[in-house]
């Protein structure tokens, strides 16, 4: 039985997501990144099956048509998908994962698990500031760009639909109220501080 929680994460492009998540992850215990299968090309210094597992579209493809993927969405161009198998090798050791998706494949988890996740939207303190992120992390050229951040206009609008919302002005804070709300959520699930399963026998 998994007695781990499932947490959605999703934020415009360049906000600083993957900054927050993966230093909330090496500061905690009992909790892992769900690795996603993308036809994005990899940036440099991104590894093959720690950021992503990066496929080519046709087996992306035939990936989605054996019905592999938990969700999957075309984002900014790129195919991004969960797989099945990813989530059920994590869930049988009973960890705590963390899905780092964009808002469509959030709403598809959330169709599929109702009120088993936890949603959480991670919002850029302004629009302008975001456009700054994307500059001057230089991973992609000016059009990319563009797209990005038009793209996150659109994205702002599903924030009601998530449980949390963190706006990212600060790292350090915004990786302290995320580690902050994890807690929470494993107290609703009895869990101890670490993550480990309480076992409470009087
Ligand atoms: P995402 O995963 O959301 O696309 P990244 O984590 O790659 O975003 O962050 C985008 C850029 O913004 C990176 O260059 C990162 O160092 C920077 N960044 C992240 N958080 C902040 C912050 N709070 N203040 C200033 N810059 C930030
Ligand atoms: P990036 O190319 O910047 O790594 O990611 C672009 C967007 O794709 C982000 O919003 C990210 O959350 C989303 N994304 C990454 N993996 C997945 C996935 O498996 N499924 C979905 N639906 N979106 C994903």
């Amino acid at each position: 039985m998994y007695h781990g929680n499932l947490f959605i994460i999703s934020a415009p492009s360049g906000t600083g997501k993957t900054t927050i998540l993966k230093k909330t992850i090496a500061a905690m215990k009992e909790i892992v990144f769900s690795v996603s299968h993308t036809t994005r090309t990899p940036r440099a210094g991104e590894q093959e099956g720690v950021d992503y597992f990066f496929i080519d579209k046709d087996v992306f493809l035939s990936m989605e048509q054996q019905g592999l993927f938990l969700e999957w969405a075309e984002v900014h161009g790129n195919l991004y998908g969960t797989s099945r198998s990813t989530i059920q090798a994590e869930a049988e050791k009973g960890l705590d994962i963390i899905l780092d998706i964009d808002v469509q494949g959030a709403r598809q988890v959330n169709e599929k698990f109702k009120d088993k996740g936890v949603f959480i939207f991670i919002a850029p303190p302004s629009l302008e500031e975001l456009a700054r992120r994307l500059a001057g992390r230089s991973t992609e050229a000016e059009a990319i760009i563009a797209t990005r951040l038009a793209n996150a206009k659109e994205e702002m609008k599903s924030i009601d639909d998530y449980d949390y919302v963190i706006v990212n002005d600060t790292v350090e804070q915004a990786v302290e109220v995320l580690k902050s709300i994890i807690i929470a959520e494993r107290s609703r699930t009895r869990r101890d501080l670490s993550g480990e399963p309480l076992n409470l026998v009087f």
